[in-house]
């Protein structure tokens, strides 16, 4: 065909001149920005630095001087006044196609040859974990599309403008638009940027490619739709940019693809599938927030039906992780003190849909009201008829939705072939009604038998093998909260414990761990807190789980029996780097002293709201580290970092003009109400709890009464310590404790 040969030609032609030799090169070459120049992926993992950043550096290094080299390209005839002459042998709005497809095989050709060069230093530097399929994605993915889209773009601001300076501001603006912090959260309209929080090097990444993958079809849609219409406004016959549309207007072909492509593209940013849009509502009080994720709100405990008491409650779902999907069937028996035809509300993970209820085996009517009053939940109602008992089924499917909030870092469940981070309403409806005895949560989990899980509660067990390549896995916990990790995970029970501790990782690491003795690390927490607190109720068959989880979850939290922690704490730079290595053990040394506060113990008073289980959290990690790297490092990273964040916060304007608050938009209200909860739970209560130590006559003094409050529980409002609680345990009062300008000297 003659559009192969012609390309072709073209391709050879390129080929031949020094520039774009140059221009290859610089691309080829250009990842190497990614170690240290640009980095937009958190520099945490293994992953992030030596693959995410990389790919990353070249689409945005690429982008612009392979778009300056195509306006280059295109500008040539007319700036030799040859166009005339040209346009007369070659019908110029097909030459420019045969130039655009053949700059895009050039860009082709660069980015494969770039990947192979890379490849070694990669696979050296990641070792068990590189992943070939993964490499290969983030040349493809994320540095090859945003080449091509700025090229699109670029040229079709040509073909409109016929002017190389408009051209070039007008790309600035939208290169500028894309990096600016409009787009910060908007994965969607990053088209020279993608969103990539982090890579992570051990669970995967497919979540954040299909999001990269939605974001690059979307503007390929854009970009190819803008070239195809501004082939119309190429000039012909000396025409101006009115006369050249009415004549090239006749190709009818070119404006019903142009007009197609962007009506594709509206498609789908109208459907686009993974964020969660619904609103959250600003609460009257948030009890915590930060690392152990616990909101109460009024509303919420208003929601419950109190005639309706739950007796009983079991899911059983199907894991789909290659479509990133989960369907299932709950069932619950409920009992009616009313008699009468009740209310039943429960909520959901706002990615699913509810397929059927069935009501003691007949299936009844619901409502989706499928709005939003919490992050990430939607509610359906069902009106239970008359009746003192319920046996009911709830059908349901569909995917995670990240919730608007956390989007910036797309932060929300996983469920794909590495990984598995599923809990809550993400699993099984959660009914809106009163328990009146801890009924267990039992379930059955069908997934890929690649994947092992860990859970909340009892150790999971696979209870059947079924020939698809899946197993089902069983389940249970006996608190109120199921969470469920899954990856290709391995463990390791921890010696010398005095109750059975298991540590979970990825078993890309397995190796590694074996040499750093990270055993050893993890024994040192566990130590530290059995001998000043006590010991944990832990099992056999319901063990203490540490729990390293994916990058993507920036951080750590505590639930029930397990504590995790991102895989980035534990990388080869964090470990054996001292200062850094510190880092790592106190937010792993947190995780696992919440077990202790925050789990066996749950801080919490009604008429203090700062009193949280993070307070003494955080003060038993500055007691550790203290112990272990010195009185300078423990004032230094902890103490003078306290009195700042405390004198910072309490500096913001807002807080000392609270008439000013009123006018603040309701989202960014939740924010500063979210960001001052935090810092009086992390940096108030430490600094009250030192002062504490003081008055009292020192450490051990102070240690007696903490180990005396998590002997006894509470007494005030039991089963939670209260701040009273604590105040009575070490005869303080109130008074004593309010923070005064002397406490805060540095
Ligand atoms: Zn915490």
């Amino acid at each position: 065909m003659k559009i192969f040969k012609d390309v072709l030609n073209e391709i050879k032609r390129y080929l031949y001149s020094k520039n774009i030799r140059i221009i290859m090169f610089l691309t080829i070459i250009s990842p190497i920005l990614g170690y240290n120049i640009y980095q937009p992926a958190t520099n945490s993992t293994t992953a992030s630095i030596y693959l995410g950043n990389p790919t990353l550096a070249g689409g945005l290094v690429g982008t612009f001087i392979f778009s300056i080299y195509a306006l280059y390209e295109w500008n040539i005839e007319k700036k030799n006044n040859i166009k005339i002459i040209t346009d007369t042998i070659v019908n110029p709005i097909y030459k420019s196609i045969i130039k655009i497809i053949s700059i895009i095989v050039i860009v082709f050709i660069t980015v494969s040859i770039s990947a192979l060069v890379f490849v070694p230093y990669t696979i050296y530097k990641l070792n068990a974990q590189f992943n070939l399929l993964e490499y290969t994605q983030s040349f493809y993915i994320l540095m090859f599309p945003s080449i091509i889209i700025g090229i699109l773009l670029i040229i079709s601001l040509y073909q409109i403008y016929n002017r190389v300076d408009l051209s070039i501001i007008s790309f600035l603006i939208m290169v500028f638009f894309c990096i600016s912090p409009f787009t910060y959260n908007e994965y969607l309209l990053r088209w020279i940027n993608p969103l990539i929080p982090v890579f992570s090097s051990n669970f995967g990444n497919i979540f954040y490619f299909k999001t990269a993958l939605y974001s690059r079809i979307l503007w390929i849609c854009i970009s190819i739709g803008l070239y195809i219409l501004s082939l119309l406004s190429i000039r012909v016959y000396e025409k101006n940019f009115i006369g050249s549309i009415g004549r090239n207007i006749k190709k009818i072909m070119i404006p019903i693809f142009g007009i197609g492509c962007i009506l594709l593209s509206i498609a789908l940013y109208l459907n686009e599938p993974f964020i969660d849009n619904g609103e959250i509502a600003v609460m009257d009080n948030i009890v915590s927030s930060g690392g152990m994720a616990m909101s109460v709100s009024d509303d919420e405990e208003d929601k419950n039906n109190k005639n309706l008491i739950l007796k009983y409650r079991e899911f059983d779902v199907a894991l789909d992780t290659k479509k990133g999907r989960i369907n299932g069937v709950a069932n619950y028996k409920i009992e009616n003190k009313s008699n009468s035809s009740e209310e039943l509300l429960f909520d959901i993970s706002p990615g699913y849909k509810v397929e059927k209820i069935l009501v003691n085996n007949s299936e009844i009517d619901f409502t989706d009201l499928n709005q939003a009053y919490d992050y990430g939940s939607r509610d359906i109602v069902v009106k239970l008829p008359e009746g003192n008992s319920y046996k009911i089924e709830i059908q349901y499917g569909g995917k995670i939705k990240i919730p608007f909030e956390s989007r910036g870092m797309l932060l929300s469940g996983e469920i794909t072939d590495e990984y598995i981070y599923i809990g809550g309403n993400r699993l099984y409806p959660k009914l809106a009604i009163e328990k009146v005895e801890d009924i267990p949560i039992k379930g059955n989990i069908r997934v890929s038998n690649k994947i092992n899980l860990v859970s909340t509660g009892s150790i999971p067990k696979i209870i059947e093998e079924h020939s698809d390549g899946t197993n089902t896995w069983k389940v249970q916990t006996n608190g109120d909260k199921m969470t469920v990790f899954g990856g290709d995970y391995k463990y390791m029970e921890l010696k010398d414990t005095s109750f059975p501790v298991r540590f979970y990782y990825g078993a890309k690491h397995e190796s590694e761990f074996k040499n750093w003795d990270i055993e050893s690390m993890l024994n040192e927490v566990m130590d530290y807190c059995t001998s000043l607190y006590g010991e944990l109720p832990y099992t056999e068959n319901h063990p203490l789980n540490l729990v390293m989880i994916s990058a993507h979850f920036q951080g750590g939290g505590a639930n029930e029996n397990l504590s995790f922690m991102s895989e980035a704490f534990f990388t080869k730079e964090f470990l054996k780097d001292p200062l850094k290595g510190a880092n790592a053990l106190e937010v792993i040394a947190h995780e696992i002293i919440h077990q202790w506060w925050g789990v066996q113990r749950f801080m919490y008073d009604m008429e203090n709201f700062d009193w949280s289980s993070e307070g003494i959290t955080v003060y038993t990690s500055y007691r550790m580290m203290k112990d272990k790297y010195g009185e300078e490092y423990a004032k230094k990273n902890y103490i003078d970092i306290w009195k700042e964040e405390y004198v910072k916060t309490n500096n913001n304007f807002y807080l000392r003009n609270p008439g000013y608050m009123e006018k603040l938009p309701e989202m960014y209200l939740f924010n500063l109400q979210s960001q001052l909860i935090s810092s009086n739970q992390y940096v108030k209560i430490p600094i009250q709890l030192l002062k504490a130590e003081k008055l009292l006559g020192g450490e051990d003094e102070m240690d007696r009464v903490l180990k005396k409050l998590f002997e006894n529980g509470g007494v005030e409002m039991p089963p939670y310590i209260t701040w009273q609680d604590f105040l009575d345990e070490s005869g303080l009062v109130e008074e004593d404790l309010i923070i005064r300008e002397e406490d805060l000297d540095v």
